[in-house]
This record gives structure tokens, sequence and C-alpha cells, in this order.
């Protein structure tokens, strides 16, 4: 079974760069076009299901934005990137 995981994208410093959205390999990112950062850019968000916590984004945004989060048998823990 796949690992779960998830995303938090930090809006104060997200610029919207797409870098994410890029390379993530479950192609599960996009830039939301309905929002905007208090900086006026499109964060990144979680489009879709299917997450596994890989921390790929986490390590190519340049803003350090995002925080990544996996099920693991201890419970919930913030993915170490
Ligand atoms: S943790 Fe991995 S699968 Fe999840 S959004 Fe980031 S790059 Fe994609
Ligand atoms: S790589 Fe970082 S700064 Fe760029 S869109 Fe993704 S979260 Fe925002």
């Amino acid at each position: 079974m796949p690992l779960k995981g998830w995303i938090e994208v930090n809006e104060l410093y997200c610029k919207g760069c797409d870098v994410c959205v890029h390379n993530c390999p479950q192609n599960v990112l996009a830039l939301n076009m309905e929002a905007l950062t208090p900086k006026g850019y499109h964060p990144a968000y979680l489009k879709l299901e299917g997450c596994t916590g890989c921390g790929v984004c986490a390590i190519v945004c340049p803003e350090a934005a995002i925080t990544v989060y996996r099920e693991s048998k201890a419970g919930v823990v913030p993915a170490k990137a």
C-alpha cells in the first residue's frame, strides 16, 4: 500500500513559481488560480489525493514554503525532507 502524505504551503513564503508543481512525481500539485498570497502570488496546493509524502516538493521549493506530513505507525509525523 502506498504511503499517505500531505503538505502544507506557507503562503507567507510561497511565490507561485511552479517548481514544486513540475517536480511532484505524483502530479498532485497545482497553483491555486482562485487564491492570492499576501504578496499577490497564486499559491501551490494539493489539487488531488495521492500525495505519498515523498518530500520532493519541499526539497525543490526555493522558498522552503512546504512542510510535508506522512502517516507512520507512530501516527502523523512531519516528514524530514
Ligand atoms: S510530498 Fe511528494 S507526492 Fe506529496 S505533493 Fe510533495 S512531491 Fe508530491
Ligand atoms: S516551489 Fe515553493 S515557492 Fe514555488 S510554487 Fe511551490 S511552494 Fe510556492
